[in-house]
């Protein structure tokens, strides 16, 4: 089996048990305590919405809750040995229906919620509860997010449905309303530092967490999918001495052939770093200061640092929907190339 990515969406078919293993970190105690006592007390809702940065182990946090729910003997976890816990694990539980982004696709699809709806609505097949997870539930559309709507006003008897997302703006408010709420937190930087080098030591976890946002299981994926080299290569590629010998075009090609999408969380926190520096005074983020990212050029001043970030994160956005990748790097490195030069031009429209 596959070594399974703590970080990403549940849009491949990888095992529950496999995922769970992330539900025991330190910093979803507090969370897990609070569904566990839900259960016990007998006040845990129709519906959860459990959400957070993304990489912060929320998708672990609902399948733990989910299998608590199926568990026939759990009292404040799930057992791990019962005959739904053994099926909850084996990826094969009758009562437990998940919904993601199938392949190729960008959204969460209307037919798939109504398939859900339908589902649950049907008898237990094992007597018991029933769970559906949607997740990532922020990448449902407009019609996915009504269809899900019925089943929150209405929902069908002893059925838990989950909802993961990091982002709630993007999903509908009638939605949100109507979950309750559990919010997974990231850790502090000292202690996702900590945690991370319990399983791994390595010198650049501060350049990888900061990389990921701060959320300590998308920086595990970071490092396992050598982010630690693309920094350097990131790096190099930006000499902040020399901007003129930076070549937009040809890095374009080459950067959307290759992980665009690590490219763009790295030029968003390496911009981001750019800002705060040149906002704060020079030196008064040299405690965080992470040495393995490159100074900013010379012909960058603040001004152009915000345009730059700007640039950076609506490309993240367009690249997350699919778009032209090779386009959206020539545009964003070109408008870098001229922030080097020491001004910025005014941004052409991406043709969608
Ligand atoms: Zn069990």
């Amino acid at each position: 089996m596959a070594r399974a990515s703590p970080a990403q969406d549940a849009a491949e078919a990888r095992l529950p048990g496999d995922r769970l293993r992330w539900a025991g970190v330190p910093w979803l105690e507090a969370p897990r305590r609070q569904v566990s006592a839900a259960r016990c007390e007998g006040r845990l809702p129709h519906a959860i919405l459990v959400h957070g940065p993304l990489g912060g182990g929320q998708s672990a946090l609902a399948l733990w809750t989910a299998q608590l729910l199926l568990c026939e003997t759990a009292l404040d976890q799930p057992c791990g040995r019962c005959a739904s816990c053994v099926l909850f694990l084996a990826g094969n539980h009758p009562d437990f229906h998940g919904v993601s982004i199938e392949e190729k696709a960008s959204y969460i699809k209307v037919d798939q919620v109504r398939d859900l709806c339908a589902t649950l609505a049907m008898t237990s097949y094992r007597g018991r509860a029933k769970v559906g997870l949607v997740e990532p539930a922020d990448r449902m559309n407009i019609n996915a997010n009504n269809a899900l709507l019925k089943t929150l006003e209405e929902p069908p008897e002893d059925t838990l449905l989950i909802l993961v997302a990091s982002r709630l703006d993007r999903l509908a408010r009638t939605v949100v309303s109507r979950c309750q709420r559990i919010r997974v937190s990231q850790p502090t930087t000292r202690e996702a530092l900590a945690w991370l080098e319990e399983q791994e030591a390595r010198d650049d976890w501060s350049g990888l967490l900061a990389m990921a946002a701060g959320a300590p299981l998308q920086a595990l994926d970071l490092a396992a999918s050598g982010a630690g080299e693309l920094t350097r290569d990131m790096a190099a590629a930006i000499p902040p001495r020399r901007p003129t010998a930076f070549d937009p075009l040809a890095l374009a090609d080459t950067w959307s052939k290759d992980r665009p999408a690590d490219r763009l969380a790295w030029l968003e926190n390496w911009v981001s770093a750019q800002v705060r520096e040149a906002a704060t005074g020079s030196d008064a983020v040299n405690n965080n200061r992470d040495n393995s990212l490159p100074s900013a050029p010379a012909g960058l001043n603040i001004r152009a640092a915000f345009e730059l970030l700007d640039r950076v994160r609506e490309a993240r956005s367009l690249q997350e929907r699919s778009l032209n990748t090779l386009l959206l790097f020539e545009d964003l490195l070109v408008g870098f190339a001229e922030a080097f030069a020491g001004g910025i031009a005014v941004r052409p429209e991406i043709e969608g």
